[in-house]
């Protein structure tokens, strides 16, 4: 299926958010991702201007967002729900990595609507709402500091559902801007390069060809090194050929 279409089949669900930043971190975190469509189960403050500007660009999603009263009202119409948990619950489905879980949820995605739930920002996901959901993931973190901000989690798990819409290979945005492609220097060029070297080391005194020591090869290392391309080399010779214009040792006129 077409990863947009993929992705616009997610909904993310916050439980009672406390704080409308937050509400507007997450609208922000889904756009940047593909996501669009965001529920919101008894905010405490919504809308907001805090939101909004949290939000920056996605207003657009806060503006569309379903508000509802019940977790239940805002999974109505789907197949599939996972609840997002820093812990394990006593008989809450069993928790799995966000990758491989996310992996199913867009494979439910393919038949229909699913969710991914978030708690509220001090307590959590209520049991009651995690019974609501049929599987259940934590983000792995610092043991000793594991729990994430709402907001960051939704994009964790945005992120996630993109790069698996995607096979592992989202579109990056170029921007209008090309990646400058220069030709590379030829094996004459180069070879050019390392002879006028050595000659305007020699006449400088650096390079004595009695006692060469590991001098060339050192350079034919560092420059193979850089993959040189036709412009650098002729950057290279016209600076070494300045250097025999002072010391004399240049062609004349
Ligand atoms: N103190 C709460 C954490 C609340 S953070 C607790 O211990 O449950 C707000 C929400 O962000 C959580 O309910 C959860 O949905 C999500 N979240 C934060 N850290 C997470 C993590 N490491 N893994 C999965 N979800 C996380």
């Amino acid at each position: 299926m077409n990863p947009e279409l993929l992705l616009s089949r997610i909904r993310v669900v916050l439980c009672r958010p406390s704080h409308p930043g937050n509400i507007g971190a997450a609208a922000r975190a889904m756009k940047t991702m593909g996501l669009s469509r965001l529920y919101l189960v008894a905010p405490k403050q919504f809308p907001d201007p805090e939101a909004d500007t949290r939000a920056t660009g996605a207003v657009d999603l806060l503006q569309q967002a379903t508000v509802t009263g019940t977790l239940s009202e805002a999974l109505a119409g789907s197949r599939f729900a996972m609840a997002l948990s820093a812990r394990q619950r006593d008989l809450g489905p069993e928790i799995g990595q966000p990758r491989e879980s996310v992996g199913r949820l867009l494979a439910e995605a393919e038949q229909g609507e699913v969710a991914l739930v978030f708690g509220n920002e001090t307590m959590g996901l209520s049991n009651e709402e995690i019974f609501h959901c049929q599987a259940a993931v934590t983000i792995p973190t610092n043991p000793d500091f594991s729990s994430l901000n709402l907001g960051a989690a939704v994009q964790v798990l945005c992120y996630e559902c993109r790069m698996t819409a995607f096979s592992g290979k989202p579109p990056v945005a170029s921007q209008g801007v090309t990646a400058f492609v220069a030709p590379a220097a030829s094996h004459e060029e180069v070879e050019g390069l390392y002879a006028h070297l050595e000659a305007v080391m020699t006449e400088t005194g650096f390079f004595n060809p009695e006692q060469p020591g590991r001098l060339l090869p050192k350079l034919r290392r560092l420059f193979g090194r850089s993959r040189l391309e036709r412009d650098e080399v002729n950057i290279l010779r016209g600076i070494l050929a300045s250097t025999q214009i002072k010391t004399g040792h240049g062609r004349k006129g």
